[in-house]
C-alpha cells in the first residue's frame, strides 16, 4: 500500500530501526526491490532522482510504483523524490502522486534553506505528503581532520534543532561524513556518530543517511571478476550502518550497491555468452543479485519482519 514517508519512518523512529530507501530507474530495479520486500517482509521506500524521473517520465515512474503496490497491498511503500532541487520540482512530484519529497537546499545559506524547505513543507503537508531536508555538506572526512574543518562541512546540531523547529520538516539528513558514489573515503571509513546522536537528541525526528552504500566484498568482487574497474572503492561498512541506526538513522539511502550488483551480472553474461542478445538473459540474473543485496540490507538495518 502506498503511504506517506512519515507513516513508515515514524514507526522506524519509535522502534529504533532503519528502512532502506532504494533508488530505481526502471522496471527491473523496482521489481527487485519489491521482491526483496516480499522475501524479507519489510516496508520499503522507493526513490527516484530528478535524473531518474527525466529518464522514465514522471507518470511512468509513479505508474510503475502504483502497479507494484496494488499487486502487493500488504507491503507499506513510500514513493520518494530524491534530491529535489526546487519548489517546482517537489510540487510536480507531489501533484503526480509521490508520497514523500526531499528538498535539497543544503548548499544554500541556512536562512535560504529554511525558507525553501518551509515552502515545500507547507505545500506537501496540505497534500498529505511528508518532507526530507538536508543540513551540512555530503563529503567523506579524514581521520586527521581538525575540529574546525569538521564544523565547516558537517551538520551543526544546534542549527539542526533550530531548522526543524522553524521548518516543521518531517525527517532530516544530517551530514556526518558520508558521500555519494563508490569512492566514499580516502583513508579508513570515518563517521561522526557523536554528532549524529546530538542531532537526534535535539530534533527527535527520523534521520536520514545519504551515501550509505556498503559495497560488500562479494559485490565488489563480482564486478571485478568480469573485468570491471572499481579499484579503491570504499563503502560504509555494515558495522557502521548498524551504529548509524543505533544513533538515530531511520532512512538509509542505497543506490550504488544495487547498480554494481546488477551490472556485474550483466557483464558476466556479456563476457561468457557472446552470442546472447535476449535482454531477459541479462536482466533476470541482475534482478536476482540485486534482490539478494537488498534482503541482506533489510536484515542489517532491522526492517525485516517489520510489516
Ligand atoms: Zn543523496
Amino acid at each position: 500500500m502506498l503511504v506517506s514517508g512519515s507513516e513508515i519512518l515514524l514507526k522506524a523512529h519509535r522502534g529504533n530501526y532503519g528502512v532502506g530507501a532504494f533508488n530505481f530507474v526502471n522496471f527491473e530495479m523496482l521489481n527487485a526491490i519489491f521482491n526483496a520486500a516480499l522475501e524479507a517482509n519489510s516496508p520499503i521506500i522507493v526513490q527516484a532522482s530528478e535524473g531518474a524521473i527525466k529518464y522514465m517520465g514522471i507518470d511512468m515512474a509513479v505508474g510503475l510504483v502504483k502497479n507494484f503496490s496494488d499487486r502487493y497491498t500488504h507491503i507499506p511503500v513510500a514513493l520518494h523524490l530524491d534530491h529535489g532541487t526546487s519548489f517546482e520540482s517537489c510540487k510536480k512530484a507531489i501533484d503526480s502522486g509521490f508520497t514523500s519529497v526531499m528538498i535539497d537546499a543544503s548548499h544554500h545559506q541556512l536562512e535560504e534553506n529554511v525558507a525553501m524547505t518551509k515552502e515545500v513543507v507547507q505545500y506537501a503537508h496540505d497534500n498529505g505528503v511528508t518532507v526530507e531536508a538536508e543540513l551540512g555538506r555530503l563529503m567523506g572526512i579524514e581521520d586527521n581532520i581538525s575540529v574546525d574543518e569538521k564544523d565547516a562541512v558537517l551538520v551543526n546540531p544546534q542549527e539542526a534543532e533550530y531548522f526543524v523547529k522553524e521548518t516543521n520538516v518531517d525527517y532530516l539528513a544530517p551530514a556526518i561524513g558520508t558521500s555519494h558514489g563508490a569512492f566514499k573515503f580516502k583513508g579508513e571509513p570515518n563517521l561522526d556518530f557523536v554528532r549524529l546522536q546530538e542531532v537526534k537528541r535535539r530534533t527527535n525526528i527520523p534521520l536520514v543517511l545519504h551515501g550509505a552504500s556498503a559495497i560488500p566484498d562479494y559485490v565488489r568482487e563480482s564486478f571485478l571478476a568480469t573485468g570491471g574497474d572499481l579499484k579503491g572503492s570504499k563503502g560504509v561498512p555494515f558495522g557502521f550502518l548498524k551504529q548509524a541506526v543505533e544513533g538515530g538513522i531511520n532512512k538509509v539511502n542505497t543506490d550504488t550497491d544495487l547498480r554494481i550488483a546488477f551490472m556485474a551480472e550483466v557483464r558476466k553474461v556479456a563476457n561468457t555468452e557472446p552470442t546472447q542478445f535476449d535482454l531477459r538473459k541479462f536482466f533476470a540474473p541482475g534482478m536476482q543479485a540485486m534482490q539478494k543485496v537488498i534482503v541482506e540490507r533489510m536484515q542489517i538495518l532491522g526492517s525485516a519482519n517489520k510489516i
